[in-house]
């Protein structure tokens, strides 16, 4: 007989939801969160299903958990050695599209929150924030719920993001941040001709080169504390009509910038502009994702010192990855901690979660829920 962690995983995991549909995991969670004094409200908005769940608390504080139901889509069925939908436990371990990312954690967070409840301990204001598009454009998921907690005056201390952080074991990497996307698209203009007659043309490629040049050497400074460096990446360049006799009248590139919180869009805006100052170019510029950083303090020592407590695994706090919806809730100003299992197969066919991952995980949470404090 599977633990309440695992069986509710499976039952998420049975809940075809792939993004950005929920597949009904929402009600699901609802039935289970509201015998235990939970209160839904509906924040769906375009299509997706938002939820925020709200259990007034004995103690002072609001700890939020923050997670999707959606999940990515299957990829071949048939390379599944189960099919990636029937959440069947062979050898310990629970298959299934979902099983790390994320339905396992939000699974443990429910059972830790159960086991609390049936031991009548005291707890703070608890919110589930669950949302169906992650793995999508993520344009009405989470931002929507910050949005709305904003105007309801509801936001809550501090969140947990069940997305998994972790390397080998659980708990042995938590992500505080994430670093910010912007990509570039820049046109150079020129003019085109014939290469005998370089008089009455103007080169885009010998333009564009120059100008990539000093793109690729923009120095970005220093980064910011637990981040790597602010990394510029020229992906893709075109140019020229194939003939080698005609002059190209214009050159385009692909420019992806990778950025720590101490470079801002405006700064990487304004230094790929002036590298370019030189020519007539276009350049179009898309902030993918804001970057963020919660700076050590009470809320991550909480989270590492309840993964030691249970684990006795010394937490490396991360910021790898690419981007994730902490972005929405940091700017919010909320202290941020991810924290779920394991991530060996995220995405992938034959994803999977070992099913002692979820009880370990259920322990840590239970234990972070019981520690929680209002942060000064
Ligand atoms: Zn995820």
């Amino acid at each position: 007989m599977p633990d309440i962690a695992t069986t509710i995983a499976i039952k998420l995991i049975q809940r075809e939801s792939v993004t950005p549909e929920d597949g009904g995991c929402q009600n699901y969670i609802e039935s289970l969160l509201a015998p235990l004094g939970f209160v839904r409200t509906h924040v769906d908005t375009g299509g997706i299903t938002n939820s925020i769940y709200t259990r007034t608390g004995e103690l002072p504080g609001t700890l939020a958990f923050a997670g999707h139901t959606d999940v990515v889509p299957t990829g071949p069925v048939e390379q599944w050695q189960q099919p990636p939908f029937s959440a069947e436990i062979i050898d310990g371990i629970l298959h299934g599209r979902g099983a790390q990312d994320m339905k396992g954690a939000i699974a443990c967070w429910i059972a830790a929150i159960a086991e609390l409840c049936g031991e009548y301990t005291p707890l703070p204001t608890l919110q589930l924030l669950i949302t169906s598009d992650e793995e999508g454009d993520s344009i009405d998921g989470t931002i929507r719920i910050v949005e709305h907690m904003q105007a309801a005056a509801t936001l809550p201390d501090a969140v947990i993001i069940g997305e998994p952080s972790c390397s080998n074991s659980v708990g042995d990497t938590i992500r505080r941040g994430r670093r910010g996307v912007v990509q570039v698209r820049a046109t150079i203009h020129g003019k085109q001709g014939h290469s005998a007659y370089p008089q009455d043309a103007d080169n885009a490629i010998h333009r564009a080169a120059p100008a990539l040049a000093r793109i690729a050497a923009i120095k970005w400074g220093e980064p910011s504390a637990g981040f790597p460096a602010t990394s510029c990446q020229i992906t893709n360049i075109s140019g020229g009509t194939g003939a080698s006799n005609v002059i190209p009248g214009h050159c385009d590139a692909f420019i992806d910038i990778r950025y720590n919180p101490g470079n801002s869009f405006d700064e990487i805006r304004a230094a790929i502009e002036a590298a370019c100052a030189d020519c007539e170019c276009t350049l179009d510029f898309d902030h993918v994702a804001t970057a963020f950083s919660t700076p050590d303090g009470p809320f991550l020592d909480l989270v590492c010192g309840s993964i030691l407590r249970v684990t006795g695994t010394e937490t490396l706090r991360d910021t790898g990855g690419g981007t994730s919806d902490g972005r929405f809730l940091a700017a919010a100003g909320i202290p941020v901690a991810e924290l779920g299992t394991t991530n060996s197969s995220i995405h992938q066919v034959n994803e999977q979660v070992a099913v002692s991952e979820l009880a370990t995980l259920t322990a840590i949470y239970s234990d972070i829920i019981k520690h929680f404090e209002v942060l000064a």
